[in-house]
């Protein structure tokens, strides 16, 4: 049986057996991907700034 890489609850049904997380935790997962991705931009625009500084 599938269960949640999050919580480890068993997956009912197929669209969350396929994603590997029951609805709750896919959106969780998501928003931690989200600030995760967003955080990643704003160390590359940091980074650049400091590059321009330098220059
Ligand atoms: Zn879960």
């Amino acid at each position: 049986m599938s269960t949640c890489k999050r919580c480890n609850k068993p997956l009912k049904t197929p669209k969350s057996i396929d994603e590997g997380y029951g609805p709750v935790c896919k959106r969780k997962h998501e928003e931690a991907e989200a600030e995760f991705l967003k955080r990643q931009v704003t160390i590359d625009e940091e980074l650049e700034y400091q590059e321009r500084m330098r220059a």
